[in-house]
């Protein structure tokens, strides 16, 4: 009987010393390093009754049919009210609709006493120092040197008519406009007020002139949507092939598919280069997800390795956003490529702790350099803020670090200076080097 009780007490007492994976002091470390946030979607501060933001995205979702979200981004999981009452104090005791009427009452309250300084504010809330703002244009309340663009190119890829393409799935058929939408109002900016006849002159008057824009209006980076329209299989391009089919379409006529695929192939690889030319970094979603159309199959990370070993385009920077994830054997094989990084936005808003403890101790063991931090920080509605999106993601990518240099220290893969070394790496000094930014 008494072995027993002293069996039991021993494995008592490993359970309790494994249930504590984290080294209290390291993760204080962490929770004092003001992180850069590679990849977000921040609102502008819009007040009461007006005009909504609506260019925080080129490709909005609102459009698309109806479609399912992974659990932890259900309102209803917990990480929302930790986050509702970090930032708004609402009482976790009120339920339903007095809990819903009260964030109402508090987030309207924040809004209109913080005004334009509302952003920053969020940021200040997740420890998020500098957030790199993926959207059509920024505006009063998301200026430098906390906010920094990153441009949105894709419609820059599909110059012809994009009717073929968008018929190909009930979620494309909403997007694909919106693209060809964004390209009429960038062509608008240039003055420019039809397409040229030939594919030469169209990169020299429009997409070199959008991307030096894009640079002189403060983009560090441009973004690339390409997942949500087609595969990211951006083969070798038909150079002769590709300027056969501008030539064709640039007055009209809907491309075939295999027709348009040549035309964007070739387009992708002067975007970036001329990104790169520029010093912009260039990002690409790179997602199981999102929309019940969506093709995680277009979107595995090793479609981009022939664009990453085009030797011309060593100049640019490539960053695999929200890390390919799932698939995230392919990103770590892809980032021992000098121009290739990772970031692991969305992935700390849908994934546990633990489970993202795991992909960054994969990755950090082999390409520490190579890996960033960031949020997605999007707008959800109420109950799912941008501020709110950026504090669960500062918040897990923390715990995350924190376990997975715990767990390195422990195991003796690491010193405990280099722990801390890490943890500033990859929420903050990776980024500076990437974007380019002074530190
Ligand atoms: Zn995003």
């Amino acid at each position: 009987m008494k072995r027993i009780a002293l069996a039991i007490a021993i494995l008592g007492a490993s359970a309790v010393h494994a249930q504590a994976p984290i080294d209290s002091s390291l993760y204080g470390y962490i929770n004092s390093i003001r992180a850069i946030d590679s990849h977000a979607h921040p609102m502008r501060p819009v007040p009461l009754g007006g005009v909504a933001d609506t260019e925080y995205d080129a490709l909005p979702l609102d459009g698309i049919p109806p479609f399912d979200l992974p659990a932890r981004l259900h309102p209803d999981d917990p990480i929302w009210r930790t986050a509702q009452n970090a930032l708004y104090r609402v009482s976790p005791a009120l339920t339903g609709d007095a809990y819903h009427d009260a964030l109402k009452k508090a987030v309207a309250n924040t809004l209109r006493s913080r005004g334009q300084g509302f952003p920053a504010w969020a940021l200040d809330q997740a420890g998020i120092d500098v957030m790199m703002s993926n959207r059509i244009a920024m505006g009063p309340g998301l200026a430098p040197p906390r906010f920094r663009w990153v441009a949105f190119d894709d419609a820059l890829m599909l110059p012809i008519d994009v009717r073929g393409e968008a018929a190909r799935t009930p979620d494309t058929r909403t997007l694909y406009p919106r693209e060809a939408k964004l390209l009429r109002r960038y062509m608008r900016d240039l003055a420019v007020a039809s397409l040229p006849a030939t594919l030469d002159d169209y990169v020299r008057t429009i997409v070199v002139p959008t991307i030096a824009k894009q640079r002189a209006g403060g983009a560090v980076a441009i973004k690339f949507e390409a997942a949500y329209l087609r595969p990211l299989d951006f083969d070798d391009p038909d150079v002769a092939g590709a300027h056969r089919v501008y030539a064709k379409y640039a007055r009209g006529g809907v491309p075939t598919h295999a027709e348009y695929k040549t035309l964007e192939d070739y387009l992708f690889r002067m975007i970036a280069r001329e990104a790169g030319r520029q010093h912009m970094a260039v990002q690409i979603h790179t997602l199981e997800t999102f929309g019940g159309f969506y093709s995680p199959r277009g979107s595995a990370p090793h479609l981009l390795e022939p664009a990453f070993n085009d030797s011309t385009l060593r100049g640019t920077r490539f960053i695999i956003i929200h890390g390919g994830w799932p698939l995230v054997d392919e990103t770590q094989g892809l980032l021992s490529k000098p121009n290739v990084y990772t970031d692991i936005s969305m992935m700390d808003v849908m994934l546990s702790p633990t489970v993202l403890a795991g992909v960054l101790r994969q990755w950090l063991g082999e390409w520490p350099e190579h890996v960033l931090f960031g949020t997605d920080a999007f707008d959800g509605g109420l109950e799912q803020g941008w501020e709110q999106v950026a504090w669960v993601g500062s918040h897990t990518a923390r715990k995350a670090l924190a376990i997975a240099l715990t767990g390195m220290v422990r195991d003796g893969d690491i010193t405990r200076p280099r722990a801390e070394a890490l943890a500033r790496m990859v929420l903050r000094d990776n980024a500076v080097t990437v974007y380019g930014l002074s530190k």
